[in-house]
């Protein structure tokens, strides 16, 4: 955030950012991965939290969990339990991702940064993902990156997932 803002524009962007994120989670209120409960593959491996692993939060996303920034992004620190209609958007669209090409065009990838917990992620080409969510994962994606601080968000995570999907394919070589 600038330092400079003002109150009222700290104020303007604090509603804006909500009401951005309400309508991010509204798309998977009861829009989930795969039709069934997926968390009976691994054990919820995904909700397993501990101190060391977190969700990345978006921009301005707000948490009642616990927060730590690394390299200039924040993350929420679960310990494998939330108030499911307050999880953030990172559990919602997990394991799928947006990625954001330069042309500003969101696709939907399996999130490399999942195989190693995520049956679904490890063999999305298998797996028959919801099409609604498929869709609204899409969807959150194109909403994202109407914003400047989400959009750069959505770029870096992209660019993190391209470098580990390459690397991933090198060692199946
Ligand atoms: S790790 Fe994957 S399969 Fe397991 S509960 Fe999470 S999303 Fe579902
Ligand atoms: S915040 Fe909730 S949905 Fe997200 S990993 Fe933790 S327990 Fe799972």
């Amino acid at each position: 955030m600038r330092k400079n803002m003002t109150k009222t524009e700290k104020e303007h962007n604090k509603d804006f950012y909500r009401e951005m994120y309400k309508k991010l989670y509204s798309l998977f209120e009861g829009v989930t991965p795969v039709k069934k409960d997926c968390g009976v593959l691994c054990g919820a491996a995904c909700c397993r939290g501990d101190e060391r692993t977190g969700m990345i939060l978006f921009p301005f996303e707000e948490t009642k969990l616990r927060v730590f920034p690394a390299n200039g992004i924040r993350y929420a620190v679960c310990e494998g339990k939330c108030i499911r209609s307050e999880r953030p958007l990172s559990c919602r669209i997990f394991p799928l991702f947006p990625a954001l090409d330069e042309k500003g065009r969101v696709s939907v990838i399996a999130d490399p940064r999942g195989y190693d917990i995520c049956p679904l992620a490890r063999h999305s080409e298998d797996v028959i993902f919801d099409r609604r969510f498929v869709k609204n994962v899409k969807k959150a994606g194109k909403i994202l990156s109407k914003d400047e601080r989400c959009k750069k968000l959505l770029f870096e995570i992209t660019s993190q997932t391209d470098e580990l999907s390459a690397l991933l394919e090198k060692l199946e070589k």
